[in-house]
């Protein structure tokens, strides 16, 4: 989406050329490039934005940079059929936002088996509506459909694997600075990659949790928990239990920290585990949880084996000069029930849109600061609260075997049934009712009590090291 114009056009368009409305006309980046390429009779007169990553994040964001036609996007992928490790359940609010087809989702999960470490069962899902579900989707699925939208819309597509970015020192205060991405191109047809380099004015980090943007622009670590999953086909009669069915199994052979679960998909189940305070151990606890799941998953042929990790709260630095991190490599996964699709998408829609705003038609680049004023002050604004009460919560019920219990038990109620629902299906706190709520406060009192009672005490393990490495 090239202007083409005439050489003898090429000095006056350079008088009009977006870098100017930064700085008051003085000769910019933009203009000697026009010069340049006056022989060619080429003129970029775009900004270029860089989009590293096309899982549900980079997709979102992509997409929207896309539909804005004076900005160059390019969205860079290392793997296009890339089949990202998740469990794949996404909240029902997602496929009317985002404008998933129905397609895309394998099964509609509409009941529940929460299991405790003394394997009482909980059945939950009584206070769905019809219409209301959990989706299951597989990701290499999902993902091809959000960023072929993107494209369709004109997202560039690199096939290439982002390994190293310069970042120009003054990028904060020059507007006329540029990033220089370094990648790896996979063409069709040939498997080793070709070393190629590219400028651009803008990039937005939506490559998971080994982020090469948030290393190049020194965003800060964080802690990660990591996942594991098989996905096992079994028969057709043991499939059949779970056709609209999902399973939590809480204890501390499944996870120290986490739970372990069996997610249905088209034709197998994802059975997986995550832990952070144990990460060496997540083998014996993912065997754990195949021993949970027992005969129902009993005969079934592991078809795929999948690990990565999930970060276990925001980097201390998601915006830097004109860089910003959504998804994953921001670290917006959420504590206790582990979910990072949705926030992912939504934090990859909510950057770009912030940074379009601010583009004005592309006729300018946003400074880092209004970035932090718009895009990152909204997110948390609207997200914060939801990530510190379910970190609250994981702390309180997966830490001991006696919690676990509990908070199996309190899940009995249809009140915190209907409210946990509500709030993860529609990413929306409801109107609680405030002597449920008092009620609810005395029934967990109760079941806390109850549970350190009955419950066997968690298996010791030591592991310092890993421990110790928490932030
Ligand atoms: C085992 C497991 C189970 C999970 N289950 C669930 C679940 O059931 N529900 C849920 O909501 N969340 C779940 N999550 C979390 C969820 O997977 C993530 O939060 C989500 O994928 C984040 O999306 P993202 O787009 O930010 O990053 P990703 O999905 O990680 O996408 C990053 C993309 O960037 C590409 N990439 C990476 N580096 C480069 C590079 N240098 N150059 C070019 N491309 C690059 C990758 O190939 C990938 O496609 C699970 C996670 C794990 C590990």
């Amino acid at each position: 989406m090239k202007l083409v114009i005439s050489s003898i056009l090429v000095g006056s368009a350079a008088s009009f050329s977006p870098s100017s409305f930064i700085n008051g006309g003085g000769v910019s980046h933009r203009q000697q490039r026009a010069v340049s390429s006056s022989s060619t009779t080429s003129l970029d007169m775009k900004y270029k934005v860089a989009v590293v990553g096309g899982g549900p994040s980079g997709a979102c964001a992509a997409e929207i940079f896309a539909k804005e036609k004076n900005v160059d996007t390019v969205l860079f992928e290392r793997k296009m059929d890339n089949a990202k490790p998740c469990g794949g359940a996404i909240p029902l609010c997602m496929i009317g936002e985002f404008d998933i087809p129905e397609t895309t989702v394998d099964r509609k999960v509409r009941r529940m088996k929460l299991i405790s470490p003394s394997n009482v069962e909980v059945d939950i899902g009584d206070t769905l509506q019809p219409n209301e579900y959990i989706g299951m989707c597989r990701r290499e699925v999902m993902d091809k459909f959000l960023r072929d939208r993107a494209i369709s819309y004109g997202a560039e597509p690199i096939q290439g694997l982002v390994t190293k970015i310069d970042v120009p020192e003054d990028h904060k205060t020059n507007p006329e600075s540029r990033y220089t991405i370094h990648y790896q191109e996979y063409l069709e047809g040939n498997s080793a990659g070709v070393p190629k380099e590219m400028n651009v004015d803008l990039i937005i980090g939506a490559d998971g949790a080994n982020s090469r943007v948030a290393k190049a622009m020194d965003a800060g670590e964080y802690n990660f928990a990591i996942a594991f999953q098989e996905r096992i086909k079994i028969s057709e009669e043991k499939m059949a239990f779970y056709e609209e069915m999902a399973e939590m199994y809480v204890g501390d052979d499944v996870s120290p920290d986490f739970y372990g679960w069996v997610f249905p998909k088209y034709d197998h189940v994802g059975v997986g585990t995550g832990t952070v305070v144990n990460r060496p151990a997540i083998k014996q606890y993912q065997k754990a949880i195949r021993d949970r799941a027992g005969d129902k998953i009993a005969g079934g042929k592991i078809i795929k084996v999948e690990a990565h990790p999930i970060p276990e709260h925001y980097r201390p630095r998601r915006v830097q000069g004109r860089m910003a991190l959504v998804g994953d490599a921001a670290g917006y996964v959420t504590k206790c029930s582990g979910e990072g699709i949705y926030f992912a998408a939504k934090s990859g829609r909510m950057a770009a849109e912030a940074i379009v705003k601010l583009m004005d038609g592309g006729k300018r680049l946003p400074t880092q600061a209004e970035i932090e004023r718009t895009y990152i002050a909204d997110y948390d604004r609207a997200y914060g609260p939801t990530y510190t009460v379910l970190d609250i919560l994981q702390k309180v019920f997966y830490s001991n075997n006696g919690a676990r219990e509990a908070f199996v038990e309190l899940c009995n109620s249809k009140y915190v049934q209907q409210v946990t629902f509500d709030s993860y299906l529609y990413k929306k706190v409801q109107g609680n009712n405030p002597l449920d709520d008092i009620k609810l406060l005395g029934e967990t009192i109760g079941c806390l009590i109850k549970g350190y009672a009955i419950a066997k005490p968690d298996a010791e393990f030591s592991n310092p090291v890993e421990s110790l490495k928490r932030l």
